[in-house]
């Protein structure tokens, strides 16, 4: 959405005709970009204000405002039309209504552009003309000289550092810090006291141990069926099922790690989990083990309170014979196992069309091909470490359909840990999967 504002109009009104001569007129741009909690305005009226008063301090006033409401400056493709009509309106030298523009001015370099082309499209526009300004909380800026176009550049390498920060997952630090440590707000979690910091002994026990009992194999509808016949109530008071423990006993707090709208913050630095100041209820390895039960769709990761919550199970059906069944056989940098659940992608080789490979450490993918016919092979080659089929069925193995093929592998295999690919190895090596037999 996308408002187009003319703010000042009374104000300029006011202002003696031979002192509006003084004044330089310049366009005022704010943008905000998706983030959903901040679509009502707010952030672009406020930087709007801002500019009023940047102006206003440094003898300018703001003539036009362009506003991109909801717009990240950062995706490639992503239509900004107020900075569009901005630029158009720059190079005409005047707005739609005839007003004269002799510069700009933002809150902060970023919300003009946090991508190269847009800086030089914006600078371009900016000094399309003789005498053009740029201004900011922190004064003006010359767009014709070199430092002006240096200062711009600065700004946007910090802002293109920022990006890519985000998008390897990883939250601006600043923020980070400043939440480190500091429980969740919003209803009690399941498991602590009302102070969200202290274990509750009674809650802790039940997540404790059905984290256990799950990575020994256990349902969680089973685990959900003891809640309630032991009376417990989630801490808004509803009824535990299936996706309510699973919501429980995969949340990263149970290890104390923190997460943010369904992601796990790391220490950019580091790359290591932010840990919160609560009482964890178990350790992360645990953590991990249990998330690997479960097919990527029902992890932390997928979860969060920005994200709709999950009221429907089903899930499409797995598309490959190994989907599920595979767990990350790489090391973590603490010497343990990372464990998690390898999840199909589409591959990027002909021989390859997709992939296996772990989200939770990205330390390890293999061919989808590959696994899926390594596991065939360990399922019907008859060693004695491997499991007796019956004729019966290796016959219907061998006229099965996919779905019934995975149910012949569920039904002897508990999982299939998979040892990272060495680099540059191109034969297929078909002793990466190490099954463990039901
Ligand atoms: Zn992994």
């Amino acid at each position: 959405m996308t408002v187009d504002l003319m703010v000042g109009r009374e104000n300029v009104n006011d202002v003696p005709t031979h002192w509006r001569s003084e004044l330089l007129d310049v366009a005022s741009y704010a943008r905000i970009s998706e983030d959903v909690r901040q679509r009502d305005g707010h952030g672009v009226r406020h930087q709007l204000r801002i500019n009023e008063r940047t102006a206003h301090e440094h003898g300018c006033r703001v003539v036009a405002a362009y506003v991109d409401n909801g717009r990240s400056a950062s995706k490639e493709g992503m239509a900004r039309p107020g900075f569009d009509r901005l630029l158009e309106d720059l190079v005409r030298g005047r707005t739609a209504e005839g007003q004269e523009v002799h510069g700009v001015v933002c809150v902060a370099d970023d919300r003009l552009y946090r991508r190269p082309e847009d800086l030089a499209r914006f600078f371009a526009a900016l000094t399309s003309r003789p005498g053009r300004v740029y201004l900011d909380p922190s004064g003006f800026r010359d767009p014709y000289t070199h430092e002006g176009l240096l200062q711009a550049v600065r700004s946007l390498e910090a802002a293109v550092t920022e990006t890519r920060l985000r998008s390897d997952r990883v939250l601006n630090w600043h923020w980070a810090r400043a939440i480190e440590g500091v429980p969740h707000s919003g209803p009690r979690p399941f498991g602590w006291r009302e102070d969200r910091t202290t274990r509750h002994p009674q809650e802790a026990a039940l997540v404790e141990q059905a984290i256990d009992e799950r990575v020994a194999g256990k349902a969680v509808r089973a685990i959900a069926r003891e809640w309630f016949d032991l009376g417990v109530t989630g801490t808004r008071g509803g009824r535990p099922n299936g996706q309510t423990v699973t919501q429980v006993i995969t949340a990263p707090r149970v290890c104390g790690y923190r997460s943010s709208r369904g992601r796990l913050l790391l220490v950019p630095e580091t790359g290591e989990p932010v840990t919160g100041s609560w009482e964890p209820i178990v350790a992360p390895d645990r953590w991990q083990a249990v998330c690997a039960t479960f097919s990527p769709g029902s992890l932390y990761l997928h979860r969060g309170s920005g994200t709709p919550r999950r009221t429907d199970e089903r899930r499409p059906a797995p598309r490959h014979l190994a989907t599920g069944f595979l767990r990350c056989g790489a090391q973590r940098t603490d010497g343990t196992l990372c464990h998690g659940p390898l999840s199909a992608q589409k591959g990027r080789s002909r021989r390859s069309l997709y992939v296996y490979s772990c989200r939770s450490c990205q330390r390890c993918s293999i061919s989808g091909p590959l696994a899926d016919e390594a596991l065939e092979r360990l399922l019907l080659s008859g060693s004695p470490a491997g499991p007796r089929l019956t004729e019966d069925t290796r016959g219907r193995w061998k006229s099965g359909e996919l779905a019934e093929r995975r149910q012949i592998a569920g039904s002897v295999l508990v999982h299939c840990a998979v040892q990272p690919g060495v680099k540059g190895k191109q034969e297929w090596d078909f002793s990466r999967l190490a099954p463990v037999w039901r």
